[in-house]
């Protein structure tokens, strides 16, 4: 295939930014080819400057749960643009998004807008040092919660894809109260709160992690989230940046039936624009300044065009209960088909599924969290995204990333792309 344009924006690119990109995983550096360059996107389609058509499975990395401009969304960006993009001053759309949330999360009682996950992650990690005036935080190995200081220690994500979890530049000072244990492993987690228990200020977790990889989660595992960070008085920081109306209306959350008192989100409720929000109980939510002593701001902060493209969104999802089961027999589709494929190429592979997140890994053993993980073929991921981009299937460059089914996903994209993986297994390396 023939990339000539993609290809000289790249060696442009590379002058101008850190590697040609603006976040590292689009660099492809783990696949080891340059990245084609996207101009557009229409419904589970992306296009490169080139002229190859992708079915697109990264979906912005879960935000496009419709699709690419879907005309909806699309409408109502245009609608609020026109009457202007930015007022820095009190809005109805914030009013309706913050109301919207509430309804569709019941632990949410109050929420407070951003502009990225890193800034809800980072915000409610503030607020739960604030409100418990403790200082210690546990966070698992392999959960990416954005790349806030605290939280950039043993991440997924970009992180782990270029084996350096922890980042330069971050001073031990800053990580020495992130205290960090392994996924789906409640017996760790107990240790922890035996030792530093009242000194806990909150757990941040991925509900269904998606930055190793999709992982989804042990039940025992949540339970004892939910039941030491009650014994000890610690705040249950569920992070659904990704899985917030994606696994479920509700959350992941909702799907497990875990009540969290900090829920941060992302991805989805921004429609494709750039947003964050961090909510929770009353009580805990008034620590926020004005309210309360805790202090977070943003000049950006419930964006009108990032509130009507994700108010658009909410809205359809919520009228029509039909999508979320659609994306559960497509993605089911999807997972069975890989399976179908994995027998008949006697290849090792995983494959991990949670609604519309789904992975698979190059390993004959359950992948379970980070360490697992990491017993994947990093290189026949290369090899078979690689045969996928060859037969127009865009896949996350990266094995330790989740791939999103959307709601424009056809039937037949489905097969197509099931057809496209048995032919590429068929051609791995060793
Ligand atoms: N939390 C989770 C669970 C995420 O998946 C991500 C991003 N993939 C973030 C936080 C950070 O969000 P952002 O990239 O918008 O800062």
């Amino acid at each position: 295939m023939n990339y000539d344009k993609s290809k000289a924006l790249f060696q442009k690119a590379k002058q101008l930014m850190p590697g040609g990109v603006n976040s590292p995983v689009r660099a492809f550096r783990s696949i080891g080819m340059d990245p084609p360059f996207i101009c557009r996107g229409n419904g589970a389609r992306i296009y490169d400057e080139d002229g190859h058509e992708y079915i697109d499975y990264v979906c912005s990395w879960g935000p496009l749960i419709l699709g690419h401009a879907y005309p909806a969304v699309v409408e109502s960006i245009q609608q609020q643009a026109a009457l202007g993009t930015s007022f820095g001053a009190v809005t109805r759309l914030e009013v309706d998004m913050t109301e919207m949330i509430t309804q569709a999360v019941p632990s949410v009682e109050m929420i407070r807008m951003v502009n990225s996950g890193t800034e809800a992650t980072m915000s409610a990690i503030r607020l739960a040092r604030g409100y418990t005036g403790r200082d210690k935080v546990i966070k698992f190995v392999g959960c990416y919660h954005g790349h806030a200081d605290a939280l950039l220690i043993k991440a997924g994500s970009g992180a782990m894809t270029f084996g350096v979890p922890d980042s330069e530049g971050v001073s031990p000072a800053i990580t020495s109260d992130t205290i960090v244990t392994a996924y789906n492993d409640a017996e760790a987690l107990d240790h922890v709160f035996e030792q530093w228990g009242r000194d806990i200020a909150a757990v941040i977790f991925e509900p269904v992690a998606g930055n190793m990889g999709t992982v989804p989660p042990q039940m025992d595992f949540l339970r004892e989230i939910e039941y030491l960070c009650g014994k000890y008085g610690s705040l249950m920081i569920c992070d659904e940046v990704m899985t917030g109306f994606r696994v479920h209306y509700g959350g992941a959350q909702r799907l497990y039936g875990i009540k969290p008192d900090i829920t941060t989100f992302g991805k989805i409720i921004g429609g494709g624009l750039p947003v964050g929000a961090y909510g929770g109980k009353k009580e805990i939510m008034r620590y926020v300044a004005p309210d309360g002593p805790v202090y977070q701001a943003g000049t950006l902060s419930g964006n009108p065009l990032a509130m009507a493209a994700g108010l658009t969104t909410l809205k359809i999802l919520r009228d029509n209960p039909v999508i979320y089961q659609e994306l559960e027999r497509r993605s089911g589709l999807l997972e069975s088909g890989i399976k179908r494929c994995v027998r008949l190429a006697g290849i090792p592979i995983c494959v991990n599924r949670v609604g519309s997140m789904i992975c698979l890994f190059f390993t004959d053993i359950d992948v379970k969290d980070y360490d697992t993980a990491l017993t994947s073929n990093t290189r026949r991921y290369a090899d078979y995204f690689k045969h996928m981009l060859e037969k127009g299937i865009y896949l996350p460059p990266s094995q330790f990333e989740t791939f999103f089914v959307s709601a424009a996903h056809s039937d037949e994209d489905i097969q197509y792309t099931i057809e496209a993986i048995s032919k590429a297994f068929n051609h791995l390396a060793d």
